[in-house]
Formats: C-alpha cells, structure tokens, sequence
C-alpha cells in the first residue's frame, strides 16, 4: 500500500509538473514569435547616467532617475547613516513595529511639497495604487479612467471590483459624457488618470478635470509617478503655472526622481487616517528599509530647495526636440512611436551600438501596434551627452 501510493505520487507529481513545464514553454514560444519576449539584463547604473550593460559603457536614457539623486552624495550619506542607525529592514509592517521615526518626516516633507494637510507612505508606487483605490471604491460604485493610465492603476481598480470603465485618452468630453450617463447609477465615482503618461510624456488637463469632478460629485485621483521633481519647479503635475491645483487625491512614488522607493498618497488629514486604517498593502507587507526612507527625505530636500536641479530635465529634453526639430516636449520624457516591435528593438540595438541606451517599450505596456522608443532626460546628463544622442536619432531615424 505505502509503496504504491509514493510511486502513485510520484507519477502524478511528474505528469503535472511536466504540464506546467509545457505551459511555460508555449506561452514563451508565442511570445517570441511576436518579438515580444522579454529578459533581464544585469545593468550596472552609475552616477552621470553612465551604465554598463554587457561589458559595454553606455549613456543611459532609458532611466527614471530624472535628477541623478539616486547617487547624489547627500541622498546616499543619508541612507547609509540610516542603515547604521536602524539595520537593514523594518523587521515588520507599518502598524506593528516597522513604523521607524523616519516615516514621519518623509510624509511631512511630502505634504509640505505638495501642498497638501497629509501624506501616507507605501512600499511602493504600485502597492500605493493596488491599496488606496479598493479603499476607497467598492461594489456599488463606480471607476472612471484615461485609457493610457498606468497598469497599477488598472490592478487597482481591478481589486475595487466595482463597475470600472475606461475613456478614450485625453478625451474629457468623453469623460463628461459617461458621468452624465452613469454616474447617478452608483454610490461614489472616481476617476484615475496619470498626471504625466509614463509612456508618452504628454500631461493631464487637470485642472479642467477637476471642474469636471466637482460637477459630477466624483474624486479625482492623479498618478504623479512623472511629475514630482520634474515639472512646476518640482512640485509635479497637481500644480499648473505656479498654482496649486485642488486635486484631492495625488499619488506618486519615491522611486523616480526622488532617487529611493517607495510609493505615497498626498490628500486631507480624514482620507490620509481612513487609508492608514483600510488600505490592505500597507497593512499586509513590511515596512520600507529604514536607509531608503532617509534617502527620500534628503532627495526631497533637494527638490524643494534647489530650482536648478529641478529645471535641468525639462531643459534638456527640450534642447533635444530642438536639435531634431520636434514640438517642445511636455516632461522630459520623449517618444517615438515605431509600430512594430522589432523594428522598435532593432531601433534600440542600434543605438546602443552608438553607445546610447534607451528604452524599447512594446505591448501589452503599451496598447498593439504602438511599440515606440521611450527616451528619458535626466540633470544627469550633460549638453553634449543630449547633442551626440540627438546627432545619432537623427541617423537612424526619420523624424515626423
Ligand atoms: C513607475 C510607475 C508607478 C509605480 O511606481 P513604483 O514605485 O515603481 O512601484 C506607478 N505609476 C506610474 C505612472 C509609473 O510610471
């Protein structure tokens, strides 16, 4: 008996690991017949955005480390002092005992930059999204989002598990149009939208989309992943010309321009306590490690001080648009949409060869048929480094 029910097991722990092994083969198959399959590649960042990947020095613009800070000597000392201070980890989540003092000067300094009453700080980006949304949305209401938003804003609502139902890009007429039709069918409305588009670089009309929200009794919730550090002398895409505009829910990450991770919400003092209390990715999951906290803390210093750096990003992408005589960009993130994805990675592997490294997005982060480049420009980097990068695009590329 015992020795027939082990060979049993055996062979059904064979046959189905066998399964899953072809699972895993298929898919991978379909994947790269459509030039879509994707490997990670050992990439050694080092300061002034230089790289090297595969025994070969690049210029990195395929970063979101739009200020450098993630090797600015403040940013760093700071983090190994930390470490020192405190150890590696937080040892446990947020409300038990991984709540280290460090959290509450990175949430005053959020708020401050913001301009908002509270800030509440997650482990990243995307658990911010995954938490904050089904806390705030549940059954009977109702989710409204730009096509285009990030995919941890889609996972989100996802979790909300509410109607959910996305608008054409940009298009806020449409928007109106599906408040008007569904919005006094549910409870609450909220609408998502990325405040600059990761892989587009265009911003959101935000402050006609908060006119639209207050007509509608809906709460607008902006993903600021691109914006803080980077636009509005730093202070990211809830301002509009040097003014702040009433969006009542921000969110953002500490993993771009702040140079650390991690991921937050900015909003009033109720919803920062009711987010503390219900957002289950705070709650389920460790605290940050105490030297990225102090890392973040002394990246924003410098953001909020020091209107140089903030400026230089913008500044460059700009000179790069003009060098190639391309409208001036929005954010410094600039693309060039190809299509096709392998012509998006031969693209990419050519300039490479020229030294450059750059972003190859293809689907599904970007919808069917849109593969593009996606460059990024950084204080990092200097003129000459955005004047060869220029020369080389303009080789390889015909620009619109
Ligand atoms: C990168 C990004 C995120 C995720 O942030 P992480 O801190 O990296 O998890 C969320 N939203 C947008 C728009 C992003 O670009």
């Amino acid at each position: 008996m015992r020795v027939e029910g082990r060979s049993g097991n055996t062979d059904i722990k064979a046959l189905s690991e066998d399964g899953l092994r072809n699972f895993a083969r298929e898919k991978l198959q379909g994947l790269k017949d459509r030039h879509l399959l994707r490997t990670l590649i050992p990439t050694g960042r080092r300061p002034r955005a230089r790289t090297r990947q595969q025994s070969r020095d690049l210029i990195s613009f395929a970063c979101n480390d739009y200020l450098g800070l993630s090797h600015h000597p403040k940013v760093v000392e700071a983090s190994r002092e930390a470490t020192r201070t405190w150890g590696a980890g937080a040892g446990a989540s947020r409300l038990i005992t991984g709540n280290n003092p460090l959290y509450a000067s990175l949430e005053s300094a959020l708020a401050n930059i913001k301009g908002t009453e509270d800030a509440v700080v997650f482990g990243s980006g995307y658990l911010a999204n995954v938490g904050v949304i089904p806390a705030l949305a549940a059954r009977q209401d109702l989710i409204l989002m730009d096509e285009l938003c990030h995919a941890c804003l889609f996972a989100g609502a996802t979790l909300a598990r509410c109607r959910t139902m996305s608008f054409r890009h940009q298009d806020t007429s449409e928007l109106s149009g599906l408040l008007h039709e569904h919005r006094s069918a549910h409870r609450h409305c909220l609408v998502l939208t990325d405040g600059v588009f990761s892989m587009d670089g265009d911003r959101a009309p935000v402050d006609e989309l908060v006119r639209i929200c207050e007509a509608h009794d809906a709460w607008l919730m902006t993903d600021d992943a691109h914006g803080l550090g980077v636009i509005e002398n730093g202070r990211g895409s809830g301002f509009m010309d040097g003014r702040a505009v009433p969006i009542p829910l921000q969110m953002g990450t500490l993993s771009k321009a702040v140079g650390a991770y991690g991921g937050y919400l900015c909003t009033n003092r109720e919803v920062g306590d009711l987010i503390r209390n219900r957002a289950r990715s705070l709650h389920y999951t460790t605290g940050l490690p105490p030297g990225t906290l102090a890392a973040a803390t002394a990246a924003l210093e410098l953001i909020a001080t020091d209107e140089d750096l903030v400026r230089q990003p913008l500044d460059r992408a700009r000179r790069f648009n003009a060098r190639l005589g391309l409208k001036p960009p929005e954010s410094p993130i600039v693309a060039f949409v190809l299509g096709d994805a392998r012509r998006t990675m031969q693209a990419a592997s050519v300039l490479r060869e020229k030294g450059f490294l750059v972003g190859a997005i293809r689907p599904p982060t970007v919808p069917d048929g849109t593969a593009r480049l996606r460059l990024t420009f950084s204080a990092a980097h200097t003129e000459e480094d955005i004047d060869r990068l220029a020369a080389a695009v303009n080789e390889i590329l015909p620009c619109p």
